[in-house]
């Protein structure tokens, strides 16, 4: 886009919709400022104190911020814990390197090896790491570390911004994010998401120049200094935006979506428990998708502690079906200590149910839990990943045996209905080989894989079309199956969150999609439209 008299104007990608008209503020990271460094033992103790420091106020922020917040946060507070990691720099300043060039210069080391990771969500760490480095350097130069305070309502712009500094900004008067670099799939998008903060990123090169800016997510627009006609289109924009969000939301409490007279169950997609609070998860017809895998941020729970959380979402369901997915580790979700180190390509790896049919020892407290949880609720569990026949097999006989086992010894369980995600073509294509009570179509892996595009590399999103004859011939198979044999079929991939999609999607045969809670009303309004004879909207 060009600058022109009334204001310059930029255009990036989408991270998080919304609109933001504020002040313009640039956060540049980066510190300031000399220090003389002291001796061998002053340098140690000084890092020693600014590491307590820095630990201590992503601790307190954890603690105000909760739920996933707190759970990103806990990234960095494990590599100021990382003994072997720490140990080093203080073996460097043992040398007489001083506190902070030691610090800077092993934090730069990291921060250069995640940048050169192939995998968006590792190149997406290096600015949690770039936070903590900066954090750790601005105490030991006398400074506290804290951010700058920004205006309520302000339109951020930084190169990057780690989640410990989004937490910091008072997001309570509105404002919006916008990043130079950054990526839609990094941690902080994820926050803005949640928290319903605009956010556009990849923007480029921006003059650290304006006074006011318009943010526009929708369409990945920033405007600087913008003219009275920019900001009368802009705020024409942001009303009909507003409008059709309402309106959509009124949409919710109507009983149920039909099309072409066949009832369509919508469902929602969790990551955790705390997902189940979002204002518009009520009005689900129950939940498609739990990806049980974002459980393992902290270690491997305990078969207590994952009960406990099966059970809190079967009690929040109440009789409506909860589909619970075993661990899809591996991929793009590395998971230390379970998935493995190495694989030149893991997400043809062993990842998903080829992971857990390895480990039995981490599986067998899965399936347990599971188990146990069986008992109070209507619960389905479903394998991700999976390419024959001989792996469901082999889970349902494992899953068998400790249903049986927990029976032996007293314990309420029961052997769930048990499907399978559909997202390697292999399965699409072979799906009557399956004995599986019911299938959820995966169409972000489906169509990675039937489409050779690595779903995390941003530079491959013009070929990986959802709308690819391929992928909708796949998945119309596969619903088409379950018609055949009176297996339900529904498709749990972001497909299903993305209005132009949903005719397709719809025309494919399936009548069952599950979405993220905050598409839920979107996506009903959608479909009401599409029965209704008009068009998307
Ligand atoms: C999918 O692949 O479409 C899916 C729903 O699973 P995930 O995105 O967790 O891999
Ligand atoms: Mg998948």
């Amino acid at each position: 886009m060009q600058g022109g008299a009334t204001g310059l104007a930029f255009r990036g990608r989408t991270a998080s919709i919304g609109f933001a008209h504020g002040p313009f503020v640039r956060v540049d990271a980066g510190t300031s400022g000399e220090r003389v460094a002291g001796s061998l033992v002053e340098e140690a103790l000084a890092l020693r104190g600014a590491i307590d420091v820095a630990s201590g106020q992503i601790a307190e922020l954890a603690a105000i911020a909760g739920g996933e917040a707190a759970q990103i946060l806990e990234f960095q507070v494990a590599l100021l814990e990382d003994e072997d990691f720490i140990e080093a720099i203080f073996a460097s300043i043992g040398e007489g390197k001083a506190a902070d060039v030691a610090w800077r210069s092993a934090l730069d080391t990291q921060i250069a090896d995640y940048n050169s990771a192939e995998d968006e969500y590792l190149k997406a760490r290096s600015s949690d790491l770039a936070d903590l480095r900066d954090r750790v350097i601005n105490v030991l130069r006398g400074g506290e570390g804290q951010t700058p305070r920004i205006p309520s309502g302000a339109v951020v712009c930084a190169d990057d911004l780690p989640p410990s500094r989004f937490l910091e900004i008072d997001w309570s008067g509105g404002g919006g994010l916008a990043l130079l670099r950054g990526s839609p799939t990094s941690h902080v998008a994820m926050l803005a998401r949640a928290r319903g903060i605009p956010m556009v990123v990849q923007l480029g090169a921006i003059p650290g120049v304006g006074a006011t800016a318009l943010l526009d997510g929708e369409s990945a627009t920033l405007e600087l200094d913008p003219g009275a006609e920019q900001v009368r289109v802009f705020e024409k924009r942001r009303e009909s935006h507003r409008k059709s969000r309402a309106s959509a939301r009124a949409i919710l409490r109507r009983p149920t979506a039909s099309w072409r007279g066949e009832r369509i169950k919508l469902f929602i997609n969790i990551q955790r428990v705390d997902d189940l609070e979002h204002a518009d998860a009520q009005y689900a017809d129950g939940i498609g998708l739990m990806r049980t895998e974002f459980l393992l941020t902290s270690g491997l729970p305990d078969e207590e502690t994952q009960f406990q959380a099966y059970d809190a979402v079967l009690r929040w369901a109440d009789r409506r079906p909860v589909t619970i997915r075993t661990f899809d580790a591996g991929g793009d979700k590395p998971v230390p200590g379970f998935t493995m180190d190495g694989e030149a390509n893991p997400f043809l790896g062993v990842r998903g149910l080829r992971l857990c049919l390895a480990r039995p020892d981490i599986f067998t407290v899965q399936l347990r839990a599971l188990a146990r949880a069986a008992v109070r609720g209507n619960l389905k569990v479903m394998f991700p990943m999976v390419t024959s026949a001989d792996e469901l097999e082999a889970g349902r006989k494992l899953f068998a045996e400790i249903v049986q086992r927990l029976q032996a010894d007293g314990i309420a369980a029961m052997l769930p209905e048990l499907g399978i995600m559909v997202e390697v073509p292999a399965a699409a294509l072979a799906i009557a080989s399956f004995k599986a009570s019911f299938f959820s179509i995966g169409s972000n892996d489906l169509a990675q894989y039937a489409l050779a595009c690595d779903r995390s590399n941003g530079a491959l999103a013009p070929l990986m079309d959802p709308l690819h004859p391929a992928l909708l011939e796949l998945i119309a198979r596969t619903a088409e199956h379950g018609r055949r044999a009176g297996i339900s079929v529904s498709l749990c991939g972001d497909m299903a969150s993305d209005p132009r999609f949903i005719p397709a999607l719809l025309n494919c045969g399936l009548r069952e999609l599950s979405v993220n809670a905050s598409a839920l009303a979107q996506i009903k309004q959608t479909i009401d439209r599409l029965s209704s004879g008009g068009g998307l909207g």
